[in-house]
């Protein structure tokens, strides 16, 4: 099981005869999974998915009532979790939503720049249009 750092039982276990599969000396751990949370055992001491498969619990399994709360416990934070992923996910989709705004705003502004370019473009030929024929027609009088 997945275990937990208790100062109270940690370490080489030095009063046992048992060895691990690797042939070495168990270390004390403390369970913090499921039903068998705050149980003691003892099982291989590396520390990696070399980790051989020999576990030697210490103690009896928790009464029933016991295993009850634990799983009502590890259930609500499950439950905690499960809604604070929905919860980013909502924030996230928001974001995305509202980058995609502000993206299509910045287009409608361009937009609407180049046609004012466009625009004033025009009337500037206009302009010049009607400069020239001005000066053409004051130079015949
Ligand atoms: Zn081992």
């Amino acid at each position: 099981p997945i275990d937990i750092d208790d100062v109270e039982f940690c370490g080489v276990e030095v009063d046992t005869k048992l060895k691990c599969r690797h042939g070495l000396q168990p270390v004390r751990r403390v369970a913090f999974e499921g039903t068998d949370t705050g149980r003691c055992f003892i099982s291989c001491c590396i520390e990696d998915a070399d980790r051989c498969d020999f576990i030697c619990w210490y103690g009896p399994e928790w009464p029933m009532t016991m295993k009850n709360a634990l799983q009502a416990l590890w259930k609500k934070l499950d439950e905690k979790e499960q809604s604070m992923y929905c919860e980013i996910d909502s924030l996230l989709n928001h974001m995305l939503q509202e980058k995609l705004k502000a993206e299509k705003e910045k287009e409608d502004v361009e937009t609407e720049m180049a046609e004012i370019v466009a625009e004033f473009e025009k009337k500037l030929q206009v302009m010049k249009t009607t400069v020239e024929k001005k000066n053409k027609w004051s130079r015949f009088t």
